[in-house]
């Protein structure tokens, strides 16, 4: 006897294999798969030894090592209930592309992709390890720039670490820490104001104006502890821009404010990143 349970919707008397996944039997229909069901139409068709022929009776099912029941369930809900409208839970989403991944379910894959895509509030943490594990590039730099960039490390939870790992938790904690400093940096050492306009007439003057700007207007900003309100690098070259630099020489401000525009003081930040980016991409996935 087996001591496996039929599944309550999914072992049907009419179905064609019997399946198996942790302690539960499922009894499915092998055309229901048409030509999307990948590797797992392929299992309907194992080549059969009579003695010991699988997927016939409850005791000997077709086993589906390294799949859990709640996931076998959710993607048998697509095959069967494919037309059940949104919103879908996460975990079945992800159940469904991690199947579909390792069965080759290209239909499958292609479906759970695009309902991520549209889900808001997908944590970063769950986008990017979905998208490191089963190869979905376009979800990579999004995510991590919100990890970076947005999300304290102290607004991570059990749940995120576990997406995260080790490793890429410390990368990002690293690429963090490192950004904090650039900033630091950019707030105190405004970008040289060494090279003055012709009509430059006090470039002493000039310049002292352009450094205490810069500490009262920028660096403050930048360093706001509060720091939803402190400032983006990215707004920087904009912010220069939309200031006075009272008292400085009107070409000499224009040079200056030219030169930020270009990626002086502010690109560091964006280095850091792109940096982290391709040591993610060397980290091993797991
Ligand atoms: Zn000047």
């Amino acid at each position: 006897m087996s001591l496996r349970q039929r599944h309550p919707r999914y072992y049907f008397a009419k179905g064609t294999d019997i399946f198996a996944a942790g302690q539960t039997l499922y009894k499915i229909h092998s055309d229901l798969l048409g030509h999307n069901g990948g590797v797992l139409q392929d299992l309907f068709q194992l080549p059969q030894n009579d003695s010991v022929q699988e997927g016939l009776t409850d005791e000997r099912p077709i086993e589906l090592p390294q799949v859990t029941e709640r996931e076998f369930e959710h993607f048998l809900e697509l095959i069967y209930e494919g037309h059940l409208l949104p919103p879908y839970t996460l975990q079945k989403l992800a159940d469904v592309l991690k199947l579909s991944m390792q069965w080759g379910v290209e239909t499958g894959r292609l479906w759970a992709i695009h309902h991520l895509d549209t889900t808001p509030n997908v944590p970063a943490s769950l986008r990017l390890h979905l998208a490191r594990r089963y190869n979905v590039p376009d979800w990579i730099e999004p995510a991590m720039r919100d990890l970076v960039f947005n999300i304290p490390l102290g607004n991570l939870r059990g749940d995120d670490f576990a997406h995260l790992g080790y490793p890429v938790y410390i990368l990002i904690s690293k690429m963090k820490e490192a950004i904090e400093r650039e900033r630091r940096v950019v707030a105190y050492l405004a970008p040289d104001c060494r090279t003055h306009n012709a009509a430059c007439t006090n470039t002493d003057r000039c310049s002292l104006i352009w450094r205490e700007t810069w500490w009262l207007k920028i660096g403050r900003r930048l360093l706001n502890p509060e720091t939803s309100q402190a400032m983006a690098f990215e707004a920087g070259p904009d912010v220069v821009k939309s200031l006075e630099w009272a008292g400085m020489t009107a070409g000499c401000r224009e040079r200056m404010v030219e030169l930020v525009a270009e990626g002086n003081g502010f690109s560091g930040a964006e280095e850091i990143f792109k940096q982290g980016l391709e040591k993610l991409g060397e980290l091993p996935v797991d």
